[in-house]
């Protein structure tokens, strides 16, 4: 291992050539176009970050067509000048050693992986799969994307597959942390539309932070969260003192998964106390009758049983949400990561509705989303649902789609692909034989990793295309396929606040490395399918047929010109229809109370809560709550991790925080190392004592390992999403 990374570190530290070119394949060779140049060789240009959902603006410093360093763009309309370490970082990553600079194969005498040239890559990579589609049928390949790539990108990866090579079954690491969402907004709103902008942050009188550390995973919208000037009552509902909620003005430290219920006892004080917005429940919305009978069962003294919470701070919660008159309510994984995901947001959907907190400036149910292009995964990535938002079993909506691409509707399959635990299970079931890993690292994320390692095993073939070819899932790889990132090519994110940004070439891949945009090209022509994507030359003639798609549908962009448009503009929120005027005003949605049902009205959906898998017993008698460690950190540290900067800025092995009486009763203290099991795995940790993690709980971040070692595979029934946030431990001292 140690021989190839030398030899590849030695050929990364080679690209002092000319920035604004290709390398080692010839663009004539595979048809592939230039990337287009956006600014001269010593400018100074815009690009928004590639790691989270905020979608901040940043300048790059240009000097002979060469990008040298990094600054927060004052004048972008997200983060006003400011941007959090990974962001000052951003360009570190792409020039670490163990970048893949070239196609890699995994030799089976010696079992190391070896580089190999693009053509026996890509022969390989179309001969196996075809050879598994032949034997075993069209749902025998799957694929797992990721919201780390650019839109264009997604959505021809998404065609691709479907269209053109004639699969079904795939999904994307955005199922394990926005498919809720997703999910609720679809069911209550007829759309996956979050409502709000960022400068709800500023205009809100109360906000309403539930499972969200806003401090630590967006930080930069935390500052437009100090920017407002209101004296906002900040609220934070979350089992963890976070940072966050240190920083609030009422903490509500709830027992883990009971927010559910406290959300339904909330609504009963609101609707019993007359506290709501008839109003706007009668214009505006179906289902409150039904609804409000249903909560009257959750009476303050359940609410209290299994929130923990007091009967005061249950009442004190629900005054403050009254009486404010511009009420925002925010959440993240703490509520998407659950066994009954889907519904607690939709709890927290059905609050905004009731007491007529939505449309308006500071209002809104809105969900904060993870990953840089999360928002362009959800619409365009071609996976639950056809691109641009459309229904794969409706025929008016496959025949746009259709036309839009120049293709035959019959090939735009009928059937809903698996989702990403189903997919898992294919291969436990021998149903699926062969898979391709786009841009996401799984054996480190997926819940219970060291079952789903196991599982890779049983494949018949595994393709993973990523910018590292060390990272645990390319250990699995039997080809890895050496792919661009950000900076290196161009296209489109669509951040939390639906705002479509740029990203551009400012630097040059390594090697033989590709953007994935270049990659899908390849493989359609290899795979014989090229003649189908003539019209997908580059990423902006990509998104000139995205825009056509959405023509109509509430995330419309045909008014967008091009790229240029979006850069001037400093992003533009979607919609944005043709004829719209102003593309850098500000959009919140539903101002006018419609919603995108049939009816226009938006519907309260509930359900009874339930039991949360994997309780604590006298055997494992801790909850194990897990999330972001550090503002430093990204994921699965794939890229902060090559930072000497971010790494710094958090330890380096794995910990758990834990409550100092339960330390105590434990003989454990900070800095010593203990082990953490669950019903599935040891692993070990170093002991952080603290206040801020409630007796009987433990918190570890995910960005670690060893963390999802132990996490339970328990999803929500609608979005399918993992329940990260919940299972039972036992932590003991090692000698
Ligand atoms: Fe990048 Fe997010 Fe940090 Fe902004 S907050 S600089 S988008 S990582």
């Amino acid at each position: 291992m140690k021989k190839i990374v030398d030899q590849i570190g030695a050929a990364v530290r080679q690209w002092d050539g000319p920035q604004t070119q290709d390398l080692v394949l010839s663009p004539g060779e595979f048809g592939l176009g230039k990337v287009p140049e956006r600014f001269k060789p010593d400018d100074v240009t815009t690009v928004v970050c590639g790691f989270c959902s905020t979608g901040c603006g940043l300048q790059v410093h240009m000097k002979d067509g060469k990008a040298i360093n990094l600054s927060a763009d004052a004048d972008y309309p997200v983060n006003l000048g400011m941007a959090c370490p990974k962001g000052w970082e951003a360009l570190t990553p792409l020039r670490a050693d163990d970048r893949a600079t070239t196609p890699m194969l995994r030799n089976e005498q010696t079992g190391e992986l070896e580089p190999v040239d693009w053509e026996r890559a890509l022969v390989l990579f179309c001969e196996r799969f075809k050879e598994i589609k032949a034997k075993h049928g069209e749902e025998s390949v799957a694929f797992l994307s990721t919201g780390q790539i650019v839109t264009e990108e997604m959505a021809f990866l998404g065609a691709l597959f479907k269209f053109g090579m004639g699969f079904v079954h795939c999904d994307s690491n955005t199922r394990q942390c926005m498919a809720t969402s997703h999910v609720a907004y679809k069911q209550s709103f007829g759309f996956d539309a979050p409502p709000y902008t960022y400068a709800d942050f500023e205009q809100s009188d109360v906000l309403v932070f539930i499972g969200s550390n806003l401090c630590i995973a967006h930080p930069i919208m935390w500052q437009r969260v100090m920017r407002n000037r209101h004296h906002p009552d900040i609220i934070v509902i979350d089992p963890r003192k976070t940072e966050t909620a240190m920083a609030a003005t009422q903490h509500y430290a709830i027992q883990p998964k009971s927010d559910l219920v406290l959300l339904y006892g909330l609504a009963n004080i609101l609707i019993a106390s007359g506290w709501i917005d008839r109003g706007y429940i009668d214009a505006h919305t179906t289902g409150f009758d039904g609804f409000a009978e249903f909560v009257r069962e959750f009476t303050t003294c359940r609410v209290t049983r299994d929130t923990g919470l007091s009967s005061d701070q249950i009442w004190l919660l629900a005054d403050t949400i009254a009486k404010g008159k511009r009420v925002s309510f925010w959440w993240t994984m703490g509520i998407n990561q659950g066994h009954e995901a889907t519904r607690s947001a939709q709890a927290i959907i059905n609050l905004a509705l009731m007491t007529g907190n939505m449309g308006r400036p500071g209002t809104g149910a809105n969900s904060v989303t993870g990953q840089c292009n999360a928002m362009g995964s959800r619409v365009y990535g071609n996976i639950t649902s056809l691109l641009g938002g459309h229904d794969p079993a409706n025929e008016a909506h496959r025949a746009k789609v259709a036309g839009a691409l120049g293709l035959d509707p019959s090939v735009i399959p009928r059937e809903p692909s698996w989702a990403y635990d189903e997919i898992v299970e294919g291969i436990r079931a021998g149903k699926i034989k062969g898979l391709w890993v786009i841009a996401t690292n799984s054996s480190h994320s997926w819940v219970q990793q060291q079952d789903f390692n196991e599982l890779l095993a049983k494949l018949d073939f595994l393709v993973v295309q990523d910018l590292y070819f060390t990272t645990d899932t390319a250990q699995h790889a039997d080809l890895v396929l050496p792919a661009a990132g950000w900076g290196e090519k161009e296209g489109t994110f669509i951040n939390s606040e639906r705002r479509i940004g740029l990203i551009k070439k400012v630097s040059r891949a390594p090697g033989q490395a590709l953007s994935d945009f270049n990659i899908f090209k390849l493989v359609a022509q290899y795979w014989g399918c090229g003649e189908m994507f003539t019209r997908w030359s580059s990423p902006e003639n990509a998104f000139e047929l995205l825009k056509e798609i959405s023509r109509g549908q509430p995330c419309d962009m045909t008014g967008i010109r091009n790229y240029a448009m979006i850069d001037e503009s400093g992003g533009v929120q979607w919609p944005f229809a043709e004829n719209a005027s102003d593309a850098s005003t500000e959009r919140r949605l539903f101002a006018d109370g419609a919603y995108f049902h049939a009816d226009g009205k938006a519907k309260f959906l509930f359900e009874l809560p339930r039991e949360a898998p994997d309780k604590p017993d006298r055997d494992f008698p801790f909850i194990l709550l897990t999330g972001r460690g550090t503002s430093s950190q990204w994921h699965t540290q794939t890229r902060t991790s090559k930072s000497d900067v971010l790494r710094q800025l958090y330890p380096a092995q794995a910990y758990a925080e834990l409550n100092s009486d339960d330390a105590e009763g434990l003989a454990i203290r900070s800095g010593e190392r203990v082990r953490i099991s669950s019903r599935r795995a040891s692993v070990t940790a170093t002991a952080f004592v603290t206040p801020t993690v409630a007796p009987g709980q433990l918190f570890m971040p995910m960005h670690y390992i060893e963390t999802n070692a132990l996490t339970v595979p328990a999803f929500d029934p609608y979005s399918r999403q993992p329940s990260y946030k919940f299972c039972a431990v036992k932590v003991e001292r090692l000698k």
